[in-house]
């Protein structure tokens, strides 16, 4: 199997990039219990995919989203304040600082175009799956659409995309996860009964996130 990013030998199944389609969306109302129910039918595309450019996505995602967070950052610091002159402060300073925050985008765009030659990132964007004949096919005859929003792996239909192999990182990572969550764990408790309540609230949904991304990070299977 051929990478449809570079057109290297593609590697494990879990490299694949998953694209997912959906159709005929029926939304009702049930009768008794005030709730929406969606219902539609789903159908995954696995393109295949080299180990490289599976990375070079992931860098591809994170670039995105530090794209998105270094603006929000710079104008929560009140630095869009000083540069429009709403604050008292040095312009100046505060202009380096737009310029720093905008850093981030060119890095995205530079590596969702392709633009650095480095063999660490994939030669085609992410986006570029979407071309893949298969989903074209069911795109123009089936009329499938794709799924909007965040789509993981663990969102897709039983057995429709193979689990991450579980590797000696992995397992690491999990426990690493684990064992930060159980230390948030007690973080929570200690900081509760100290009478700072706001604060063991977030803790606990750290914790819970840990705990969550541990679980996904060591697969039992
Ligand atoms: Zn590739």
């Amino acid at each position: 199997m051929e990478c449809w990013f570079c057109g290297r030998t593609a590697g494990h199944r879990w490299h694949d990039r998953a694209v997912g389609l959906h159709k005929g969306v029926d939304t009702s109302l049930t009768p008794w219990i005030v709730l929406i129910r969606t219902t539609w039918q789903r159908e995954v595309v696995l393109v295949p995919r080299c180990a490289r450019c599976h990375r070079g996505h992931l860098v591809e995602q994170l670039a995105m989203v530090l794209a998105l967070a270094a603006p929000i950052a710079y104008a929560a610091s009140g630095g869009l304040d000083v540069l429009l002159g709403i604050n008292p402060g040095s312009k100046a300073v505060a202009a380096v600082w737009a310029g720093a925050a905008l850093v981030p985008a060119l890095g995205w765009v530079a590596i969702r175009q392709a633009w650095l030659p480095l063999d660490l990132l994939a030669p085609r964007r992410l986006r570029y799956a979407r071309r893949h004949p298969a989903v074209v096919r069911l795109r123009e005859e089936d009329d499938w659409r794709f799924r909007p929003g965040p789509f993981p792996y663990w969102g897709f239909p039983e057995g429709t995309v193979p689990p991450p192999p579980s590797t000696g990182a992995r397992r690491t990572a999990g426990r690493v996860l684990a064992l930060l969550g159980f230390t948030c764990f007690v973080a929570t408790v200690v900081v509760y009964f100290r009478g700072n309540s706001e604060l063991a609230g977030g803790l606990i949904v750290a914790t819970a996130g840990l705990f969550y991304l541990a679980s996904k990070a060591d697969p039992k299977a």
